[in-house]
């Protein structure tokens, strides 16, 4: 199969927006930007066997590419429009593009994002999403805003996708809610426009909570104090891992697409009001601090060490 028709699979299937002048099938895209508005842009890539199981449904790799992008949008407070989709594909596998596309179309619609373009190229299978959105100038949840004395909060739960790693690597059981949450992340969109204008900074939790808080700590010029057993931890996860194995996921495995943010200790209510408006659940964890980077603690109060030796396949 050639090229172009790999390319008219794909854009056979796509909808469109009022903004999108000119979609797929010119030498380029042309958008229309809200006036007044500010262009929000994000990119990242997934290399098979690198971001997700070689046996992972091609269904499940169109929604995660275009999930993980969104989740960045989310993390800034910005609404998405466009993506644009960049394929490498080992071969003319015309029923892989099929599922891969009817994933990444379905989390697509379901968020009015048009697909405006992208390049299929051949070559390892690898697939690099762009995202464009909207945010109003001024308005962008950014990480370097943290304040001494803010909480720190998180959305929904933490571990899931790390722990279904580990499963698939180890054999045995493997729990297909764990399984989910790693193929088909939950992008806090609508968690991450409500928090404008009440959060002081954002990111979404790709590398690992305590890594990720970290970024946001050094841009603002501050540390974090996290209290380790108020992870939100769902039940599969409770069920499949002890709790010290539980913990070391929940603080350091990758792949979670939660929100991670810090708002100021007055603001609780609001902040539990504007989740439960988004249907997303959020769970306050800690604490912004002077200095001291992030420090998790157990319940006891002792100061908790990563396992390196035993997590190192995470970093
Ligand atoms: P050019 O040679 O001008 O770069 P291409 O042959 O790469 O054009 O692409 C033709 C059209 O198809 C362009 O509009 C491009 O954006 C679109 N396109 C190519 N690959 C994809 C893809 N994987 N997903 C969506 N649109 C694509
Ligand atoms: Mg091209």
């Amino acid at each position: 199969m050639a090229e172009f028709d790999l390319i008219d699979r794909i854009r056979r299937r796509v909808h469109t927006r009022d903004d999108v002048v000119l979609g797929i099938g010119d030498d380029a895209a042309l958008l229309r930007v809200p006036a007044g508005r500010l262009l929000v842009v994000a990119t990242d890539t997934l290399n098979a066997g690198v971001h997700f199981p070689e046996d992972t449904a091609p269904a499940d790799v169109g929604w995660k590419s275009l999930a993980v992008n969104l989740s960045d949008l989310a993390a800034m407070g910005a609404e998405p429009a466009w993506c644009s989709l960049s394929l490498s594909l080992p071969g003319d596998d015309a029923a892989w593009v099929d599922g891969f596309i009817e994933g990444f179309l379905e989390l697509a619609h379901a968020h009015d994002v048009a697909l405006i373009g992208g390049d299929t190229t051949r070559g390892p299978l690898s697939i690099s999403v762009t995202v464009h959105g909207f945010a109003a100038p001024g308005c962008a949840l950014r990480r370097d805003a943290a304040r001494v004395g803010d909480d720190v909060w998180v959305s929904g739960s933490l571990g899931d996708a790390a722990g279904a790693l580990v499963q698939w690597r180890d054999g045995g059981t493997r729990d297909a809610f764990l399984r989910s949450r790693l193929d088909r992340p939950t992008p806090r969109l609508a968690l991450g426009v409500a928090l404008i204008g009440v959060a002081n900074a954002c990111i979404d939790v790709s590398d690992g909570l305590l890594a990720d808080l970290a970024h946001v700590c050094r841009a603002s010029g501050v540390g974090a104090r996290i209290e380790l057993d108020r992870l939100p931890g769902s039940g599969a996860l409770r069920a499949a891992f002890d709790e010290a194995g539980r913990h070391a996921l929940q603080a350091t495995g990758g792949d979670d697409y939660e929100l991670c943010f810090t708002v100021s200790a007055d603001l609780r209510d609001e902040v539990e009001r504007l989740a439960r408006e988004a249907g997303t659940p959020v769970a306050r964890i800690g604490r912004i601090e002077a200095d001291g980077g992030v420090r998790a603690f157990e319940r006891g109060g002792a100061q908790w060490h990563p396992d390196r030796a035993g997590y190192q396949h995470f970093g």
